[in-house]
């Protein structure tokens, strides 16, 4: 997708500001996800990432490949339980019953019910996970069955679940071989949807798919939240996805979120230089053809991110203090404001972690520092 289309799809979208408060559904605070080696080594994959998610509401999560995305939405379910794994943090669910259960702390048992019965979760690659022996509307059935449905009342919903998903009753009969990339996307997310949960996890669903299909699955994903109400959080590097699907998105580098705020704005006028660099990587039909502008090297090894900000080894816009300061991801005072995206009216709801803007430096590293 080119900058211009991006533009396309952000013209129906909210307005500069950030979309208004939404009572939250969950709240990701502080979280930390390390991973202890054999020899004593600590990889720090997720570094105290802070994420809301209000409800019937869309956030993104974007970032290059090794940024901690999928490893942040893993342990959020809890399905990565690596016996040297390391966990700091809560993330807080509120449940129908009107529970508040930190995710961190609920029981295997807790959790299991949880996922799919509130929080279903469409990974990576699913759509290549179905059993080729089985057919589509039993598959779908399993889930339910195992979530407590009697058998004959799932077999009832599943018409309706491929209803909802775009697809003719006839595809119940159909072994997944005999599906393309799309309608089987679109059997996952009947699966993720069976339970009527109020927050679906998906993990890349698009990647993999052509740009049509692509299209029809972000429109259908759209078209669910605003029929069932329900929350999504959306993975994708691709920011054209976050462009034309999510409300707010928030921007991981190197295990840690450095930018969110409503999707427009961070998709116009980034404030971050990582942020800059991944917009000023999308090819424009309306400029004169030049070499893209790609982020210089490569994201560091979670063992061994660099000291200050993790940033600046890659970052055009370095200072001296970024290299032993970390900066703070610290919610942007609203006004004009020099970025690095020229001047810019800054609305509320946007947070970023660099120190080209003052509210990131600590306190204490701003006195006397004059590095700026
Ligand atoms: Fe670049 Fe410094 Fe900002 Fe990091 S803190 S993104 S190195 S300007």
């Amino acid at each position: 997708m080119t900058l211009q289309e991006i533009g396309a799809s952000l013209a129906g979208s909210q307005g500069e500001a950030d979309t208004p408060a939404k009572q939250h559904l969950m709240q990701i605070r502080d979280l930390d996800i390390h991973f202890r080696s054999d020899d004593g080594g600590l990889a720090r994959v997720v570094d105290g990432a802070t994420l809301t998610v209000g409800r019937n509401e869309i956030v993104g999560i974007a970032g290059e490949s090794g940024s901690g995305k999928t490893t942040l939405v893993e342990a959020i379910l809890q399905i990565v339980r690596f016996p040297n794994r390391e966990t700091h943090g809560q993330v807080l669910f509120s449940t129908r019953a009107g529970k508040q259960v930190d995710l961190m702390q609920a029981s295997d048992r807790e959790m299991q019910r949880l996922r799919l019965d509130e929080i279903s979760y469409i990974p990576q690659g699913s759509m290549n996970s179905l059993n080729p022996v089985v057919r589509v509307g039993d598959q779908i059935v399993d889930g339910m069955v195992a979530h407590g449905t009697n058998a004959r009342q799932a077999k009832r919903r599943v018409t309706e679940l491929l209803d909802r998903v775009g697809l003719e009753p006839k595809v119940a009969r159909l072994y997944p071989h005999e599906l393309s990339g799309g309608m089987k996307q679109r059997v996952i997310i009947a699966i993720a949807i069976s339970m009527e949960p109020s927050l679906i996890i998906a993990d890349e669903p698009t990647t993999a798919l052509d740009v049509n299909v692509q299209r029809r699955i972000i429109e259908m994903l759209a078209r669910l939240r605003d029929e069932m109400k329900v929350s999504i959080v959306m993975v994708s590097h691709d920011m054209a996805v976050h462009a034309q699907l999510v409300d707010r998105v928030a921007i991981m580098y190197a295990g840690q979120i450095i930018e969110t705020g409503a999707v427009r704005p961070i998709v116009r006028t980034p404030m971050h230089p990582y942020t800059f660099g991944l917009m000023a990587a999308i090819p424009s039909i309306d400029k004169p053809r030049t070499r893209l502008d790609g982020i210089r090297g490569s994201t560091p090894s979670p063992r061994n991110w660099p000291a200050g900000c993790r940033f600046h080894n890659r970052c055009p816009n370095a200072m001296p203090i970024c290299t032993s300061v970390p900066p703070l991801l610290a919610p942007v005072t609203p006004g004009v404001r020099q970025t690095v995206s020229g001047e810019i009216e800054v609305h509320s709801g946007r947070e970023v972690a660099c120190h080209l803007y003052e509210e990131s430096t600590p306190d204490d590293a701003r006195v006397g520092e004059g590095a700026r």
